[in-house]
């Protein structure tokens, strides 16, 4: 949708009928808690100046307002513009000032403001209220003209791009112009005659481009730029970062806007902005951290401008302000029991906050800051892990560069964001886009980045700047996204033009493969190694205090030896899913595993597997060593035997190419009859190779006969919908043979490691099952195997025999199943594809992001379970299952078991235990404590 320009306001007819809806809260009537109307950044300011903390006034315009500007065809709704005259009129008394008045100017930024932090997606406008008469207003309160005139070239860089819609380059290529024309580097350097003449400039810039004048009437002013604030809800960067992160309307609806007294960081020596966290976002220390800069408004920090200063110097260069801060920081924590992000201005050496946020921080400062908070006393165990999202622990199973690393970096910035990256470097968004789409790794790397680069970040591995500090947009933006950042990393010299960077003697092209410590700030070219993590530390402790909360289970999906043993690091208490499947495509088999699919005959078939035997029989010896007792579900063969063998397009053109050397060769060897007589010498080099030529056309007609043998075979084993085919039980049923191999070699891996005294616990689970009829049948041939080992070997050893319930007939048929099945599996992935009849091998790429988009679906049910649907069958599925057999063990091992909404679903349809990836594990063991908790606290409720 456009935005709106300067028609986009109407002030409205009064409505005589009722009394008008209210739209404008002061910040010391807002209710703090209601963030939902007043948008996080209002309701902070609310709630700090009702506690007693040095807030500019102002007043917050609500989220419902935003949202009726939008239905009104972007009208401000009625009663609104009165609302806002007589909001003005608290705002000037608090403060003194008029605004629009030529003496005493009141100036007020217009912030927007959503239910949840969006940060740098929306608009906003400063110093408004500025004209060419409350200029000299701003002279004469100040005392300092150049501030004056810096102001207002301010407002009208802003007002223009913002309001306006006008191109902010325009006011940035003459602003550069005029500091080449002086020779001076800083804007800071600039003169007030600098100034005003950049104010002519500018306005010269509106006349042009805008083809009107700038509107001088403070209101008039005023509620453009509310108008444009409500609008840019609906910019495209806005709606984008809605989309990524799933900010649904029931999350945060419109913009509220803040207007609010300016603060001036850029009047005089004694003045600063900066913003603030109450601990370290990057490690959680508990320290103040952030940046500050003299003389500056706080746009030039976050546009990394010029370079801050750390605010630990400003103990040295303005203690008392400091002072004030820490105090603030200590306020806030105690009030808020999070650790706060904060903006501040000093205007001639007085404190104001103009926001407070929760910080968003990396998880490695979460867990630190979770644990060292409920250790402070300041929050509980429980508040310690609701307030982390399970989702950012997978930030913690991020690499880092191996210690032993000898290479020398190229460049050091700072460490911004953690974690180390690597992939090609890419000098736009859009083409970092296009490039990760294509499915290339590739490190973003700008001078700085702003806000429109967002879709960049998201399709990077990595992101690396030249200028701005740790809470530069690109620090602050990779930080939430949990990616690698380096900043400020100054000797790079990046030419955006011609797409390359240069540091010293060394080049980087687009294309260059580079790597990043968002931890160290070190910079290298080339792929630096790297190890995997650990867990260990803060995340250790919150682990542990989850499982002292968690009632559901935790096991993996595991189908070698070393998937096993992460998954164990990482807390599982068994494997929920084998898939054997995999085994047969290591390479020392699936030779084999391709002869037995296409033998010709039950003998040559079994013979095959005779061989495949001791190797399957290998594979679960080391994973059930491995899980030293734990239970481990092995999972009899599922995919269609099809998916083993080679496509029928390579055979097709292998086929084809044996047909052209074939007739080659005939070829050749009829050329002694074409040749003219003279030509002796060839004559009788052909009879020499005759032999030889002939000994390679038997070998190419065998394999040609073999490999068209293979190809009809294959053609005969093509399925239309192979996902819905032979496969399964299905598969076990008309081939036992495979079945019986796979359990003989689970029962004497088994048995061979009890005469070893290691410790086992066999789940024999059957894949694709539909009706009781397959399970009795499998069950049947168990015994068989079971009783051949007997004879054979004078034992058998215990294992269980359940089914994966991954067909809605099966849900349906969970009573009866569960007479012979001792568990139940929850296969989320084929029961999504089932219940919705959407491939899950299409859907996601086809017709699934237009839909979630779209919101014809909420989510992707690949990704999120559905509740409504699947979630509905499984909780059938549950209650019938349990009705014949009380203790039926029920677990899930679909995709879903490691997603932490579904997770919390599990809990509420009393699973045993979540299955999920190896890396996932702590998510869920988070995710499932989280629930326990949640449902003590009557948060969430059993699912019936
Ligand atoms: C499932 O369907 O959820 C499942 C775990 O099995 P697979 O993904 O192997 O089909
Ligand atoms: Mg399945």
């Amino acid at each position: 949708m456009n935005r709106q320009t300067s028609q986009s306001y109407v002030e409205s007819e009064l409505d005589f009928e009722r009394p008008a809806e209210k739209w404008v809260y002061l910040f010391s009537e807002g209710d703090g808690k209601n963030k939902r109307l007043l948008g996080g950044k209002g309701a902070g300011l609310c709630e700090m100046t009702q506690i007693g903390l040095p807030v500019p006034p102002g007043f917050v315009i609500t989220t419902k307002a935003c949202l009726q500007y939008f239905k009104k065809g972007f009208q401000l709704p009625d009663g609104l513009t009165e609302q806002v005259r007589q909001a003005m009129q608290q705002v000037e008394k608090a403060i003194g000032l008029g605004f629009g008045n030529a003496d005493l100017p009141l100036l007020v930024s217009v912030r927007s403001g959503a239910a949840v932090s969006m940060p740098g997606m929306m608009d906003t406008v400063l110093n408004l209220g500025i004209n060419d008469e409350t200029v000299k207003g701003l002279i004469k309160r100040s005392g300092d003209e150049r501030f004056a005139w810096d102001s207002y070239r301010r407002f009208i860089s802003l007002f223009g791009s913002i309001v306006l819609n006008l191109d902010s380059q325009y006011f940035h290529d003459a602003m550069e112009k005029l500091k080449q024309d002086r020779n001076v580097k800083n804007d800071i350097d600039l003169t007030a005659k600098d100034m005003q003449e950049l104010v002519m400039i500018y306005k010269g810039i509106i006349g042009e481009h805008y083809g009107k004048s700038l509107p001088q009437d403070v209101y008039e002013q005023l509620f453009m730029a509310i108008a444009a604030v409500f609008a840019s809800w609906n910019g495209k960067r806005a709606v984008d970062y809605r989309r990524e992160f799933k900010i649904t309307p029931q999350v945060a609806d419109g913009t509220a806007t803040n207007v609010q007294a300016m603060v001036f960081g850029n009047m005089g020596e004694q003045s600063a902005t900066g913003v603030a966290f109450t601990r370290d976002p990057g490690t959680g220390e508990n320290v103040l951290f952030g940046d500050y800069l003299d003389r500056a408004q706080g746009e030039d920090i976050v546009a990394g401008i010029r370079t801050p200063k750390p605010i630990a110097e400003m103990r040295q260069t303005m203690p008392k302000m400091y002072h004030a801060l820490m105090d603030v920081r200590e306020t806030l924590e105690r009030h808020f029991k999070e650790p706060q992000d904060m903006e501040f201005t000093i205007e001639e050496g007085k404190l104001y906050m103009l926001q407070t946020r929760k910080a968003k921080m990396n998880a490695a400062a979460t867990m630190r800051t979770s644990v060292e908070m409920t250790q402070e006393g300041l929050i509980t165990k429980e508040e310690a892990l609701l307030r982390i999202d399970p989702n950012q622990l997978t930030q913690l199973m991020y690499c880092q560069i191996d210690p032993k690393n000898t290479a020398s970096p190229i460049a050091v910035g700072l460490g911004a964001s953690p974690g180390a990256a690597w992939g090609e470097a890419v000098f736009d968004a859009d083409e970092a886009e296009k490039q990760g789409k294509a499915g290339k790794r590739v490190i973003l790397v700008r001078e700085q980045t702003k806000p429109e680069d967002i879709h960049g970040f998201f399709a990077s591995q990595g992101i690396l700047t030249s200028v701005g500090g740790k809470t530069s947009h690109a620090a602050v933006v990779a930080r939430g996204m949990g990616k690698p950042c380096v900043s400020g990393a100054g000797d790079i010299k990046i030419d955006n033009l011609n797409k390359t960077a240069t540091v010293g003697d060394k080049k980087i092209y687009s294309g260059t493969v580079i790597t990043i410590d968002g931890t160290s700030g070190n910079v290298w070219l080339g792929q630096i190694s790297m190890v995997e993590p650990e867990i260990s530390g803060n995340m250790s402790t919150i682990l542990q205090w989850s499982d002292e909360y968690r009632r559901l289970g935790i096991r993996t999906n595991a189908d070698t030896p070393a998937d096993a043993e992460v998954a164990l690091k990482f807390g599982a208490e068994g494997i929920g899913l084998c898939r054997t499947e995999r085994m047969f495509n290591a390479s020392d088999r699936i030779g084999l595993f391709q002869e037995m699919i296409l033998a010709d005959s039950l003998e040559e078939r079994s013979a095959y597997l005779r061989q495949l035997m001791p190797l399957q029989k290998k594979d679960f010896k080391e994973i059930l060593h491995v899980m030293q007792g734990l239970p481990v579900t092995i999972r009899l063969l599922d995919p269609p035997l099809h998916e083993f063998l080679p496509s029928e397009e390579t055979l097709e053109r292998e086929i084809d190419t044996l047909k052209k050397c074939q007739a080659a060769i005939k070829n050749v060897c009829e050329l002694p009859e074409i040749l003219p007589n003279g030509n002796q010498q060839v004559k009788s080099m052909l009879t020499e190779g005759e032999h030889m030529l002939s000994s390679i056309a038997d070998l190419q007609a065998a394999e040609l006969e073999r490999k068209q043998d293979t190809l009809r075979k294959i053609r005969f084993l093509r399925e239309v919908n192979p996902m819905l085919g032979h496969r399964g039980v299905r598969l076990g049923i008309t081939y036992p043979e495979i079945y019986e191999m796979q359990v003989e070699a689970i029962l004497e891996a088994a048995g061979e490691l009890i005469k070893e005294t290691v410790p086992v616990h066999v789940e024999i689970m059957i894949p694709q099952v539909c009706t009781s009829q397959e399970l009795k049948r499998v069950h049947s041939l168990i015994m068989r195997v079971e009783r051949g080992m007997k004879e054979r070997l004078g034992s058998t050893v215990p294992f269980s025999l359940g089914t994966m319930i991954e067909v809605v007939r099966a849900c349906m048929r969970a009573g009866t199943l569960a007479q012979m099945a001792e568990f139940f599996s929850f296969g989320t992935n084929d029961l999504t594809q089932a219940t919705f009849s959407f491939s899950r091998e299409d859907a996601e790429n086809k017709f699934l992001p237009f839909y979630t988009e779209h919101k014809i679906l909420q989510d992707n049910p690949f990704e999120i379970l559905d509740v409504k649907g699947v979630g509905r069958l499984m909780a059938i599925t549950v209650e019938w299952g349990r009705k014949t057999r009380p203790d039926l063990k029920i677990g899930i091992c679909g995709e879903h078991g490691g997603e932490p909404s579904s997770v919390e679903f599990c809990h509420r349809i009393n699973l045993d235990y979540v299955s999920c990836s190896p890396f996932r594990v702590p998510v869920a063991r988070l995710a499932a404590a989280q629930a326990s908790i949640k449902e003590k606290r009557g948060m969430i409720k059993p699912f019936h």
